[in-house]
């Protein structure tokens, strides 16, 4: 068992089910039951089309989807095969959709063809409806529940309230997942790597320790009081760093290394704006519509976009362009499957084939630049080319608004560096871009060939092991001769250990969930350039990783 996040709930068992993509066939006794399930998931469905079908680049998809939850023909065909078949909702969709499926694939009409894309796209995207996902609306959940996940599905996991939500626990064991980083996040105590979830069952009342990595299922009154005295007792602690709220982050001898934080949630803002931040340095922003079963219109993003500007003014925000593909899996773009997902068609890598929705958003952002300052991040670039291919994009948006009259604002635009390709080449990067950001999580990943989403053996996937301390630096170095600033954004920069290796090697800001802004502050106060400039020398000759985190360990001040 993995702490994702330390601490303890209590609350009651709230067991969320997988989503199945291929149903299985369940003999149903109350059709009635199946039809309303049915009927609830074409309203919800059309509902969601007709806000969209307005927008020019979704239209024609969105028209033959419609056309399909609206044809009686179709609809008639599947309440047949629940009635007459006994079969549930989703099991009698799928065998509707593949009678028609099969009789498109003998045509040889391409437009036909292209078709069963649009049936598939039909699919998937009814299935999360009548499995209920939309309808799972955990956001409205008023009573203590530690959630038991057997499928790490970010859609759940971002309507999660830790207001309400007091555990996670999950058998996933991957520490960097966006499902992790999301726990983390809102700070909701989380215990990955549980086996056996089917133990748990919904209603019954259970405390999770993430400390201990125990949890008490039905726990007796004595321990039910103890836990709930240590919680109130935490509760009431005052925080011992609140003197950093205001104050920026300065090494002892007055270097400023802005503590920024990452978001993947509207609902983040809140607890961003009062964790001493210092600016936003990612938006997932990816994550921000991930309750959307479709692309997120121009108007929906302007309306996101100028509400976190607005909120939060005065401080730099950093949003990534859509970062899919991969593990990311998100209702609201279907992706074909791939052998290798992550090395495949993820981040800007899809930026050709779906060139309308990054218009609509690098638009959406430089409309809402006007009211602040907006930075611009690319993600999963690989090439220079990429890099051009997308600011010449930019370029062109910003003249059509000029032209048209429409009000834009300024922007940085930076690249993530996160593929070894690009770190490698950040020398001949640094000069046509206004910052780099580091993402640690996919750089350990395509360096060390690991896969996030599963854990390996902690020594191979390690953030420690010299090649990546290579790789940070000469990122880190590349920045510094082009006077542009670099920041890392991935999960280990919150860790104190690696904080001081990272601003050591030059790193000039960090971004990290807001909940170890402050502590982190404390941590840069407790640094001296002097210092840092004699371990950096020493970090660099270290040939094994071990070695390296024992030296960190013994620098716990300078
Ligand atoms: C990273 O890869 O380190 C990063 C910050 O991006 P994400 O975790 O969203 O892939
Ligand atoms: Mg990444």
């Amino acid at each position: 068992m993995i702490t994702i996040v330390p601490g303890y709930g209590i609350g009651k068992t709230y067991v969320v089910d997988s989503l199945e993509t291929t149903p299985s066939l369940k003999i149903i006794h109350d059709p009635k039951k199946e039809l309303h399930i049915l009927d609830q998931a074409l309203k919800t469905f059309r509902a969601e089309l007709e806000s969209m079908l307005h927008d020019p680049s979704t239209h024609d998809v969105l028209a033959f989807q419609y056309a399909m939850a609206m044809d009686e023909e179709f609809i008639q065909s599947i309440q047949s095969y629940i009635i007459d078949r006994q079969m549930n909702a989703s099991y009698a969709l799928r065998v509707a959709l593949d009678y028609y499926v099969s009789v498109l694939s003998t045509s040889s009409n391409a437009y036909m063809l292209d078709r069963i894309d649009d049936f598939e796209s039909f699919y998937e995207r009814m299935s999360y409806v009548i499995q209920g996902i939309p309808f799972i609306d955990m956001r409205h959940i008023k009573e203590d529940i530690i959630v038991v996940l057997k499928t790490l599905n970010l859609h759940i996991m971002n309507q999660l309230n830790a207001l309400h939500v007091k555990g996670i626990i999950t058998s996933s064991k991957s520490i960097t997942s966006h499902a992790a980083i999301i726990a983390k996040q809102k700070g909701i105590p989380s215990l990955f790597g549980v086996d056996n979830l089917d133990q748990f069952q919904h209603g019954d009342l259970m405390i999770l320790d993430a400390d201990e990595k125990r949890i008490y299922v039905q726990p007796n009154t004595k321990m039910l009081a103890s836990y709930a005295e240590s919680i109130d007792k935490d509760l009431l602690q005052p925080s011992q760093f609140t003197q950093w709220q205001t104050q920026p982050a300065q090494t002892m001898d007055g270097i400023s290394i802005p503590i920024e934080a990452n978001m993947s949630s509207i609902q983040d803002l809140e607890a961003i704006i009062s964790s001493g931040a210092e600016g936003i340095g990612l938006i997932r922003t990816e994550l921000l519509f991930i309750d959307k079963l479709l692309p997120p219109s121009f108007e929906d993003q302007l309306k996101m976009y100028e509400r976190i500007v607005k909120h939060y003014k005065h401080h730099p925000i950093t949003f990534r362009l859509f970062d899919l593909g991969g593990e990311k899996v998100v209702p609201f773009i279907r992706l074909k499957k791939e052998e290798n997902p992550l090395l495949g068609l993820r981040g800007i890598r899809l930026f050709q084939k779906y060139q309308q929705l990054f218009y609509n958003q690098i638009k959406a952002l430089l409309m809402s630049a006007v009211h602040g300052h907006i930075r611009l991040l690319i993600p999963m670039v690989t090439t220079k080319k990429e890099i051009i291919e997308v600011m010449t994009y930019i370029k062109q948006i910003k003249q059509s608004c000029i032209d048209k009259n429409i009000a834009i604002g300024d922007i940085h635009i930076g690249v993530m560096i996160e593929v070894p390709s690009l770190a490698l080449s950040a020398h001949l990067i640094a000069p046509i871009v206004d910052f780099f950001s580091i993402g640690t999580n996919d750089l350990v990943q395509y360096t060390m060939a690991t896969d996030r989403s599963v854990l390996l053996d902690n020594d191979i996937a390690d953030p420690y092991h010299p090649s990546i301390i290579s790789l940070i630096h000469h990122v880190s170095e590349s920045a510094h001769k082009h006077h542009i600033p670099v920041s890392v954004c991935g999960d280990v920069a919150s860790q104190e250990d690696y904080a001081t290796l990272l601003v050591a090697l030059g790193i000039s800001s960090l971004s990290m969930v807001p909940s170890k802004i402050l502590s982190m502050k404390q941590h840069i106060s407790s640094m001296h350039s002097g210092h840092l400039k004699s371990l950096k020398t020493e970090l660099l000759h270290i040939e094994d990783h071990h070695e390296l985190k024992a030296i960190l360990k013994k620098t716990p001040s300078f």
